[in-house]
């Protein structure tokens, strides 16, 4: 039997439905309208299109959003000085940088700078350090994402083998780290492959939990799934273009041959992806409760 789909699309659809209502709520009640603040510094065509399409959702959902587009010679000291003003600005709860930055700006300093009550990209040292010790605040959105799909496609986390291949800090050490906590959403086993792990089919034969962020087209195949597991391709990569001249997109796991040995897989697009933008806006809002100091 083909793999069961875990369709991303329609779990972003309803985690946004929840926090649609939770906005008109807090602005009800409240009077509080959270508010995303993202910066981009040049014209790199995929950060425009992830900015304008982060700015996009905050306003369909009823949030504020702000912008600024700085030109790619921006200087280290400038864009410092941005930060320390969003910083202040009460009405800014959620403050995002879009990455990759020019090589001028050293994007260490730029992320150290941003208030980490403000940090919804979960970048900063203080987030990451919290992840780490188990008192998450504002989890990295591409690994919540992943883990909110794990969780709503039903797979269950206690004791399960997970193998993620990456170690990115944006995606494989982070999810490899959230899944391991001492809580219900974690629990797992963990093993975190590289480009230096030794026979990668032997550890993600393993897997009841397969997570794949190579950022390589088929760095994983039908033959490394154990039967029946639950594979989490986080993969974006552009491999020509369509009949209608958009970017084909496929992931890292090779979805044919994936889809007649896994039990539940997320396509590539509309797994991962649309998940990413929903757990910012969540994170936005909770920054949002934070700052009034009410619970979440
Ligand atoms: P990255 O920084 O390039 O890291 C890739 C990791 O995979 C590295 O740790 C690398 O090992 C490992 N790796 C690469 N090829 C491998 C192989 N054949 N076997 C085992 N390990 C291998 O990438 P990333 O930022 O984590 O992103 C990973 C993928 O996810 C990319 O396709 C990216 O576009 C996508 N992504 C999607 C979203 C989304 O919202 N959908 C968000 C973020 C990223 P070494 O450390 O040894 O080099």
């Amino acid at each position: 039997m083909p793999a069961e789909i875990i369709d991303g699309k329609q779990i972003a659809e309803e985690i946004r439905g929840k926090l649609r209502e939770e906005i008109e709520h807090l602005r009800q009640v409240y009077g509080i309208v959270p508010g995303l603040c993202t910066v981009l510094v040049g014209d790199n065509p995929a950060s425009v299109s992830y900015v304008t399409a982060k700015n996009r959702a905050c306003q369909e959902l009823g949030m504020n959003s702000f912008h600024h587009h700085l030109p790619a010679d921006t200087s280290a000291e400038y864009l410092l000085g941005l930060i320390g003003e969003l910083n202040a600005t009460a009405e800014i709860h959620g403050i995002l940088v879009q990455l990759p930055l020019p090589p001028q700006i050293d994007e260490r300093k730029i992320l150290e700078a941003i208030n980490p009550m403000k940090d919804v990209d979960g970048f900063h040292p203080v987030n990451v350090g919290r992840l780490m010790i188990g008192e998450e605040v504002f989890p990295p959105c591409t690994p919540a994402g992943i883990r909110e799909l794990i969780l709503r496609s039903g797979t269950p986390l206690e004791g399960a083998e997970v193998v993620v291949v990456g170690r990115s800090n944006i995606v494989g050490k982070p999810i490899a780290m959230m899944l391991v906590q001492k809580r219900p959403d974690g629990n797992a086993t963990v093993t975190i492959c590289h480009t230096r792990t030794r026979d990668l089919g032997a550890h993600t034969r393993r897997a009841d939990i397969l997570i794949v962020a190579a950022g390589h087209p088929r760095a994983v195949t039908g033959e490394m799934i154990k039967p029946g597991a639950t594979v989490i391709d986080v993969g974006v990569n552009r491999v020509g273009t369509t009949e209608s001249g958009k970017a084909k997109l496929v992931g890292d796991v090779d979805f044919a041959s994936a889809c007649r040995v896994a039990g539940k897989i997320t396509p590539v697009p509309g797994g991962v992806g649309p998940m990413t933008i929903a757990m910012l806006l969540a994170n936005t809002v909770k920054a949002a409760k934070l700052a009034r100091g009410l619970p979440v």
